[in-house]
């Protein structure tokens, strides 16, 4: 490629989520963008992470279909679960999407460079020797998984998420090392598709992040669907035996499993990439970005899981889309980062938006916060789908809505409402008004709205 096309108006470093929505839209409002892509563009949420995750937990959902058929008066026998068909499956949703994603940044004219980017200088990103020139340059490097000190992935029986996604056979027992997000959906696909597991959770609770209640109702779940949950329990070391791993826990206490899942977190991909050294300021190896996530470096923007906050796939989207707005000059509002939506896929799911309880109380006063939760005891719909969970909103007193919390099966899908309520800053008594149809699960939440509007319909006042 001549020098002069290798200038460009934005050269985005990484096709992830981050960076490839970062391109779609710049390129859609006539910026010219090269994406450098040292692996696949989709990054880790399709290749890695969110889509062959959720795949699993759906091939899950059907072995516990077939397994519970009876309690539906259906009567079914569950032969076995093959596990490398279940990958194939997973393989293919993956597959076509990718082949999608290609196609789409294909037809948007973005020139894709595919190798090893390193930022040379703050308007050039270098691929294998060759300058890549932008008028403003995205950072979207996305993240890795962590492990503890002398906590070593091994990629046989000490597995980060990447390797747990591909094994071959279902391990009898499985450990995992972590009780959030990808803890904890693991565990729920492994014990659905027929392995005991057992978790191990540092914190007093799973999903931490989330309203103490959902953490309550997921253990409670959890717990009755077989999956050990060892909360306030410390790693201490892992040690290989014949049968697989034994972990040790800071109380003396021992587990035997087949392999150890590591499910600790993730770090932001920011080291030898040139970051630093182009003086971009970094906190704990995160880009600092001020609200319109450009960097101290004029003309760097950064997106996604380098920037610090919630690790989720939709939020780099979002990121990627205002960098490339703003970029544009269409100064789109900045993002606030408590109105993006958080769902665990888990069995059952948990879902939320906006502050919780605590945090509600915590920011504006004990006496100006009160929450209503609705039991899913009394929706038709979760009775017809035999799932236990609530709705728990949680509201400014005379004011709108704080936040959403949800548990139960298939809640993930009710918090697009919910975040429509939340960022669309609604009272419940504006919701109370809206219609939900019946039997849905959405009722739930118009329920919840209506009691806390005053006026609770299938609810004791
Ligand atoms: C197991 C798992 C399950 C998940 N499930 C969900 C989910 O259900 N929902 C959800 O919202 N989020 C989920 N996530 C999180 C989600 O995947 C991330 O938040 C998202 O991928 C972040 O996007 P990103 O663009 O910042 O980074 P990434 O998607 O990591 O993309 C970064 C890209 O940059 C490339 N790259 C890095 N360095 C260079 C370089 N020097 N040169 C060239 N290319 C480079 C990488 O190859 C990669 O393609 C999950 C993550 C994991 C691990």
């Amino acid at each position: 490629m001549p020098e002069t096309e290798r200038k460009f108006d934005l050269v985005v470093l990484g096709g992830g989520s981050g960076g490839y929505a970062c391109a779609l839209r710049a390129s859609q409002l006539g910026l010219s963008v090269a994406l450098v892509e040292e692996d696949k563009v989709g990054g880790t949420c399709l290749h890695r992470g969110c889509i062959p995750t959720k795949a699993l937990l759906h091939a899950g959902e059907v072995a516990d279909a077939v397994r519970h058929s009876a309690a539906y008066g259906i009567n079914s026998t569950l032969d076995s679960v093959d596990l490398a068909g279940v990958n194939s499956y997973k393989d293919d949703v993956v597959r076509r999407l990718y082949k999608g994603l290609q196609g789409l940044i294909k037809s948007r004219g973005i020139t894709v460079v595919e190798g090893r980017g390193t930022l040379v200088s703050p308007d050039t990103v270098e691929v294998q020797g060759t300058p890549y020139q932008g008028n403003h340059v995205v950072l979207a490097s996305g993240s890795y998984t962590k492990s503890l000190p002398d906590l070593a992935i091994d990629g046989e029986r000490v597995l980060s998420s990447w390797e747990a996604m591909q094994l071959e056979q279902l391990p009898r027992h499985a450990i995992v090392l972590g009780g959030g997000v990808i803890g904890v959906e693991f565990a729920s696909a492994w014990r659905s598709l027929g392995a005991e597991v057992t978790i191990i959770e540092a914190l007093p609770r799973l999903v931490a992040s989330e309203d103490a209640a959902c953490s309550k109702a997921l253990e409670r779940a959890f717990r009755k669907r077989g999956i050990g949950v060892l909360a306030n329990t410390s790693f201490r070391s892992v040690e290989k035996t014949e049968a697989g791993v034994r972990v040790s826990v800071t109380s003396g206490d021992t587990y035997d499993g087949d392999l150890l899942l590591v499910a600790v977190g993730r770090g932001p991909n920011t080291a030898d990439l040139g970051y630093e050294a182009q003086a971009i300021e970094m906190d704990r190896g995160f880009v600092v970005t001020n609200n319109r996530l450009e960097a101290s470096v004029p003309g760097v923007h950064a997106v996604g899981d380098i920037v610090a906050g919630m690790q989720l796939a939709h939020r780099g989207f979002q990121h990627g889309i205002f960098v490339a707005e703003d970029i544009a000059g269409l100064r789109p509002t900045p993002i606030n980062e408590d109105g993006i939506p958080r769902v665990t896929y888990s069995d059952p799911e948990v879902a939320s938006v906006g502050l919780s309880d605590e945090r509600a109380r915590q920011r504006h006063g004990d006496d100006a916060v009160e929450s209503v939760t609705y039991d899913l005891g009394g929706n038709g719909k979760s009775q017809i789908l035999r799932t236990q969970g609530f709705v728990k909103v949680v509201r400014h007193r005379d004011g709108p809505v704080l936040g959403i919390h949800l548990a139960g099966a298939r809640v993930g899908e009710l918090i697009g409402e919910a975040q429509l309520i939340y960022n669309w800053e609604a009272f419940p008594e504006d919701v109370a008004s809206l219609v939900h149809m019946h039997p849905t699960q959405t009722e739930a939440l118009g329920e919840a709205h209506l009691a806390l509007a005053g006026k609770p319909l299938h609810a004791h006042s």
